[in-house]
């Protein structure tokens, strides 16, 4: 089976859209960009390898590539799926699979154009797909997916398997690359839950290379091509070499610790609510000051890879300037929303079309009226539904499809029997939909629970290594469920926050198990959600 590698890269931005490292050195003063096409070409039987870029590009990623050889620059062009899977795959972005959509890792740089090209120009019968930034790729990982795709010639779609971003590629047959296009779908598809024709979960069938369980769970991106990215790899190359294998990087990079910056933020903008509701602790606080955005977020736009929500206690579009708090957040990563979606009206719609928040968090909690009103006072859910229809379907005609609506449910008994409704109803409706657990904020707030989620053994929180909460009086907290501030971490900066001792010893505590000595971790069960 003629099998080429095609390795994607743009100097410019990462896949979703980060400062691009492609350029830096990461071994020896070798460029990451050589150092994972020095990777692909130690892969067996490959027939060879083409980069794909920009082409404004072409000149340095040849200079880049050095005595790698290729069998061609391919020249790219700009592509509307782009900036939907940095939309897609923002709150996914550190495990394989995950994002909205059923996007996976493999889509970010999936270009249905440059696979055509390469498979008409060089009669390949199965591409590897491989993202510029994959420096650390595991090549015997790389070696076992071409072997079940050859060994399964002709029967099975592709070959994959589970390893964190970055350290493996995707191989796929041309038959289902042409599938794909002439559908204009995505790999990710074919790996994903499917309510209108369910199978067997990819990851349990013969064409998902087995990895072990350690490994998999390592949730960190090994993508080079982003500060971030560059960190990572370069903390393990610093510690094992260059030629470090897959699970070795995700052993040590497991033994890390918190990375330089956060990678979630969930910033309050207001308390208000259009509504009363009593499914989530409501806030008395003032509305966040939009010229208090700059300092709290400086700095963060070096990595530039930072999920902003903006949520809490309150509706966002409440703000009465969430439009300028949005221009001032996507300068440092991808920027959501969370709103009760009765304010959905003609002029907001249009002015979250002309803004450049990517994701809509509807919480319209319900699919029948009975079940709204249980907890709610105000609106109804037919009004919240004809808004997430209204706000989708504008988004589409605009041709905002990188803008993801994403009707959420807080699962508690009285919506127990409207799950399935719901999520019948969401996929319909825009693709997609979340649940979400409901947390009594570490014991301050009623339990709604339906079951409760948490291990049965506790470890150390993983918040604390990924995400901060601002309030909307500016208070920066260590998670969501401090919603009195009961440890605050300052105000003003972020990323002081972040590196600083009070956080640092939180972090201790927990590597300790002392988790109960803290006036809040020891009540709480959200200990196990990044
Ligand atoms: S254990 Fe709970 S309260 Fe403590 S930091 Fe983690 S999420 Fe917050």
């Amino acid at each position: 089976m003629k099998t080429i590698a095609l390795v994607m890269a743009d100097l410019d931005r990462d896949a979703l859209g980060a400062p691009c490292t492609l350029g830096a050195d990461l071994a020896a003063g070798k460029p990451v960009l050589r150092c994972t096409l020095e990777r692909v070409s130690r892969i067996a039987d490959l027939a060879g390898i083409v980069l794909a870029g920009p082409a404004p590009h072409e000149g340095r990623l040849r200079e880049l590539a050095g005595p790698v050889r290729l069998l061609a620059v391919l020249r790219t062009k700009e592509s509307s799926s782009r900036r939907i899977m940095r939309s897609a795959r923002a709150f996914g972005r550190y495990g394989w699979r995950g994002g909205l959509g059923g996007t996976t890792v493999f889509d970010e740089t999936y270009d249905p154009a440059a696979a055509m090209e390469v498979l008409e120009q060089t009669g390949a019968e199965a591409l590897l797909l491989v993202a510029g930034g994959a420096a650390l790729l595991d090549v015997g990982w790389a070696e076992a997916m071409l072997k079940l795709l050859r060994e399964g010639e002709g029967r099975q779609p592709l070959s994959f398997c589970q390893a964190p971003p970055g350290l493996a590629g995707l191989a796929i047959g041309a038959t289902t690359l042409r599938g794909l296009v002439a559908g204009r779908q995505y790999p990710g598809r074919l790996l994903s839950y499917r309510p209108g024709g369910p199978v067997a979960d990819a990851i349990h069938q013969g064409f998902n290379v087995p990895l072990p369980d350690a490994l998999i769970a390592t949730y960190r991106r090994f993508a080079a091509d982003s500060p971030r990215g560059l960190w990572l790899c370069g903390q393990i190359v610093e510690r094992a070499g260059a030629d470090v294998d897959g699970a070795a990087a995700c052993r040590i990079a497991q033994s890390l610790g918190a990375e330089p910056w956060p990678r979630e933020l969930t910033i309050e903008l207001t308390c208000r609510r259009p509504l009363e509701d009593d499914l989530r602790p409501p806030g008395d606080r003032p509305d966040l000051p939009v010229e208090s955005l700059a300092g709290l977020l400086a700095g963060l736009d070096e990595p530039g890879d930072v999920n902003i929500m903006f949520g809490g206690a309150g509706d966002a579009l409440l703000h009465p300037h969430w439009q300028a708090a949005a221009a001032a957040a996507v300068k440092v990563g991808v920027v959501g929303v969370t709103t009760y979606g009765t304010g959905l009206d003609d002029s907001t719609i249009a002015a979250l079309l002309d803004s450049p928040v990517s994701i809509v968090q509807v919480n319209v909690d319900a699919v029948g009226e009975p079940a709204y009103a249980a907890f709610k006072r105000g609106g109804s859910a037919a009004q919240v539904w004809a808004a997430i229809e209204r706000l989708f379907e504008r988004g589409r005609a605009a041709g905002r499809e990188d803008l993801m609506v994403v009707p959420a449910m807080l699962k508690t008994p009285q919506t127990l029997e409207e799950q399935d409704e719901f999520f019948e109803r969401s996929l319909k409706t825009t693709g997609w939909g979340l649940f979400i657990e409901p947390s009594t904020a570490a014991g301050q707030w009623p339990d709604r629970a339906v079951v409760h989620m948490a291990p049965p053994r506790r470890s150390a929180c993983r918040r604390l290594e990924t995400r901060l909460t601002v309030l909307s009086d500016g208070t920066i907290t260590a998670c969501e469920e401090d919603i009195h501030a009961v440890r605050p971490l300052g105000k003003g900066s972020i990323l002081e926050a972040w590196r600083a001792g009070a956080l640092a010893g939180l972090r201790r505590l927990h590597e300790d198990r002392q988790w109960d000595q803290d006036a809040l971790c020891g009540k709480c069960e959200e200990f196990h959600r990044a």
